[in-house]
């Protein structure tokens, strides 16, 4: 039988307890809200897992503008250098408020906070906490400042399955609980579910994030962007663990190289070499494994004997899998780690549908074009958080429709997605390559079985990428090399990825935008 909560009716509903979520519900505080989690809060989110830090222009040789050249640099002509500005901007102020809900950053001797630098940064601004462990950290004070708000109420191990929507405008939430259907009666929903790491065989996210978001949202009629811009990164260890464990940039940063098993520095030739942006560095360790190589992250010289005590975290796990990183080279293969396109917002997180938000992995703010400047994800989060919560505390929620109710569709698997997507939707693709991906996951995501939402979500990526018959940032063809002269952003609706790939056998596919 479905349960109707109606002592929580008309409340905003927030979907994900990563800092996304967590830093909303915060920010809408002492207005009453709703935090679902599908997993217990702190577990299952790529949050707790972030290593580097965030990136803020605080140091006193930089400024935003800096940091803006740099993000649009690494966004390779694709961010919106508005909103961009906006957000690098507010960075300070938001490592600010974080201080202040208890956060504990590295800090020198005199009390500064200590700046990392990461690839493609210009300047030493990446905020840390505990070594490598802002993650962590971020979501211990997070968690523990939700849990202490009474006007938050939090609903661990709920998972959302569907949005409920009538003429464009959301009416409320399906989703599973322990004791079965839960409806959710609200008019204000906003999406926090992260990325969509899941969908591949290696990546650094937890396996449960798979876009669940995108699937909700796509099903719900909202329009998408930019979803062909999925971040590889270069450093993941090449262990047996799965997720893969992350090599932060940061530990590039200090110095450690890319070799292969020969010892040859093959990046060594690059412009930025092993502190190119991710793209580039991803895509050189990927051709020189075709080329039947092993890489590996040499950190023997620099950081070297330093290793454990700067990055604990990592010295850590290397250890586990039998590595001393000061003094074994450390395998490492590129990994899908996130997500850059997602539910098309506006400064204010709005989405296409009446009623539903989108903040983090999840959303598309434009911050990060092509590809995404290190660190600046916990940044935009934290960021945008405000500016959603604002937007959904100013937003007159009006009388509560009755939602029309529909079947509990089953609980979503990605196995079958995860190796159509990796095969063809990888690092490296071409027009062969996505059409397959594309036949095979439009024949899933029409099954209504498990695999339905995870397939949906990998067939909006696989449209979009063959739709950008160029290469830009993280999307790399090896059929189209080259890029348009013009950027543009593309949008999309599920409805528009399924006839496009109805007519896949078709030669070609209208591409979104040409030269
Ligand atoms: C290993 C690693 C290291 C990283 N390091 C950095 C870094 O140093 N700096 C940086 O800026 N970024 C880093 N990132 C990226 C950054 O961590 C993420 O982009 C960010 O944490 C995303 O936060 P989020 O709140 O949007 O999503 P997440 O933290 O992934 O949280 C998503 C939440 O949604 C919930 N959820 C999903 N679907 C549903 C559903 N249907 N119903 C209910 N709940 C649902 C999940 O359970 C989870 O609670 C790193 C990522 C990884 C994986």
């Amino acid at each position: 039988m479905t349960t109707i909560p109606s002592e929580l009716a008309g409340h905003p509903v927030i979907i994900g307890g990563g800092v996304a979520g967590l830093m909303t519900a915060l920010r809408l505080a002492p207005r009453p809200v709703v935090l679902l989690s599908k997993a217990p809060l702190g577990m299952e989110a790529s949050s707790p897992w972030a290593q580097g830090g965030l990136a803020a222009a605080l140091g006193d040789d930089d400024d935003p503008a800096l940091h803006l050249a740099d993000t649009l640099g690494a966004g390779d002509e694709l961010c919106d250098a508005d909103i961009a500005g906006r957000i690098v901007r507010a960075a300070p102020a938001a490592i600010e408020a974080l201080s202040q809900f208890g956060v504990a950053f590295d800090r020198t001797a005199d009390g500064a906070l200590s700046l990392g630098l990461e690839a493609a940064h210009s300047r030493r601004r990446i905020v840390r906490a505990g070594g490598d462990g802002a993650g962590r950290e971020l979501m211990r004070a997070l968690i523990a400042a939700v849990r202490r708000t009474p006007t938050i109420t939090i609903i661990e191990g709920i998972e959302a399955r569907r949005l409920l929507v009538e003429d464009n405008a959301i009416t409320g939430v399906l989703a599973a609980g322990p004791a079965g259907p839960i409806v959710f009666t609200t008019q204000r929903v906003v999406l926090a579910t992260g990325g969509v790491g899941g969908l591949f065989l290696d990546t650094t996210n937890p396996e449960a994030s798979f876009g669940q978001g995108l699937a909700l949202a796509g099903r719900a009629g909202a329009e998408l962007r930019d979803l062909e811009f999925i971040q590889f990164h270069p450093t993941a260890l090449d262990g047996p663990d799965l997720p893969m464990k992350l090599i932060s940039e940061a530990v590039r940063g200090e110095g450690a190289v890319v070799v292969d098993e020969t010892g040859r520095r093959f990046l060594a030739d690059e412009p930025g070499a092993e502190l190119a942006p991710r793209d580039v560095v991803a895509r050189g360790i990927w051709r020189r494994m075709i080329d039947g190589h092993r890489v590996f992250l040499d950190a023997r010289e620099r950081p070297g004997a330093d290793f454990a005590r700067r990055f604990p975290a990592i010295a850590g796990f290397c250890r586990a899998a039998g590595i001393d990183p000061a003094v074994q080279p450390i395998p490492i293969r590129p990994a899908a780690h996130y997500h850059m396109g997602g539910v098309a917002v506006d400064t204010a997180g709005r989405s296409s549908v009446a009623g539903l938000w989108a903040c983090g992995e999840v959303a598309s703010t434009g911050l990060h074009g092509a590809n995404r400047l290190a660190s600046n994800s916990l940044t935009e989060a934290i960021v945008c958080a405000n500016w959603v919560a604002e937007s959904v505390g100013g937003t007159f929620a009006g009388r509560a429709r009755k939602p029309v109710l529909m079947n509990l569709p089953p609980p979503p698997d990605p196995s079958f997605v995860r190796p159509i997507m990796s095969r063809g939707v990888g690092l490296l693709r071409d027009d062969e390559g996505l059409r397959e991906a594309a036949r095979a996951l439009l024949a899933l995501s029409s099954r209504h079985g498990a695999a339905s939402d995870p397939a949906t979500v990998g067939l909006m990526i696989a449209v979009m990428a063959l739709r950008r018959q160029e290469s830009r940032g993280a999307h790399a063809r090896v059929d189209f090399p080259r890029r348009f002269p013009v950027a543009r952003r593309a949008t999309l609706r599920l409805a528009n990825a399924i006839a496009a790939a109805r007519e896949i056998d078709v030669p070609t596919l209208p591409a979104a935008q040409r030269a």
